[in-house]
């Protein structure tokens, strides 16, 4: 009898929240460090009352950037490490769905293995450490920008020290809330995408041995019903199939989730007969977390 295969998947989604988290803690702490060391680079300047002037300025500034290319640096090579790290579970979280799919519906487990070295090797793989690197830069040089203009205006409006550290790393300055919550939704969704790339391959990988019969299904899993992706729950595509989301006027076509920022769906590989028997079950109705029954 299979029982837990939504516990399951929820267990799943704790996992991935909980590397996100990590992960996301990780480079908070990096910029951490570039706080601490830009405020201890300003106060070495002088003392807190004179006021910044414009060779000042510009050696405060050059400093910023060499912090700035070293936060970069660590979370260039954190980012590896979450990567793989967020492929590995998403291949051990896929050979237990087909575990227990398989012992569900057939008697027997499916019998696949995934290579590791195939997913991590996947082009998606080396396009999301790209993509990463570029986003990463983009918000080393919209927080440099950020700290251009505080200490100018600093300058120009004749702001002691004091007050232009203060303002810098004041939770509305470059360096405070808005840096923080960039680099947090960053993080979160690079390491969800890994996850995502790596079941899109590792799906690819497990149907290549069981004769072209697996398909892709979605499954939201979230305990919100997500108005974005609940209609995609339990609709099946083939392997290189993607699907259309709509929000408002906008509409954009995944080939796996994450669908959106924060998205915790899931894809699964499936047998068109095991799709139909979890839809017997009431587990694939589109209404939302009560039209779900709590074993399957
Ligand atoms: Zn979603």
């Amino acid at each position: 009898v299979a029982s837990g295969f939504v516990k399951q998947l929820r267990e799943h989604a704790r996992e991935l929240d909980r590397l996100q988290g990590t992960q996301a803690k990780e480079f908070l702490k990096h910029l951490e460090e570039l706080k601490d060391y830009l405020r201890a680079r300003l106060y070495s300047v002088g003392s807190v009352d004179m006021t910044l002037d414009v060779f000042h300025l510009r050696q405060v500034l050059a400093e910023t950037e060499v912090g700035i290319a070293t936060l970069e640096q660590k979370a260039g090579k954190q980012f590896s490490r979450a990567q793989l790290r967020a492929s590995q579970l998403s291949m051990e979280h896929m050979a237990q769905d087909l575990d227990r799919l398989g012992l569900a519906f057939d008697g027997e487990r499916l019998g696949v293995n995934i290579e590791a070295a195939k997913v991590l090797a996947d082009p998606g793989q080396q396009l999301l450490a790209e993509q990463f690197k570029g986003s990463l830069r983009e918000y080393g040089l919209k927080t440099l920008n950020g700290v251009r203009r505080s200490l100018f205006i600093g300058n120009r409006t004749g702001q002691s020290l004091g007050e232009t550290v203060r303002t810098v790393t004041a939770p509305g300055g470059p360096l405070g809330g808005v840096a923080t919550g960039g680099a947090e939704r960053l993080v979160r969704t690079e390491v969800s995408n890994a996850y995502g790339v790596a079941q899109q391959k590792g799906i690819e990988e497990v149907a290549e041995q069981t004769d072209g019969e697996l398909k892709k299904v979605w499954l939201h899993i979230g305990s919100y019903p997500c108005p974005v992706c609940m209609p995609a729950h339990g609709t099946e595509r083939p392997l290189d199939g993607t699907w259309t989301f709509k929000q408002g006027k906008r509409s954009w076509e995944v080939a796996h989730p994450p669908a959106h920022p924060h998205c915790v769906c899931r894809i699964s590989a499936m047998k068109p007969k095991w799709r139909k028997a979890m839809q017997k079950l009431g587990y694939l109705d589109q209404k939302g977390e009560e039209a779900s029954p709590a074993q399957l």
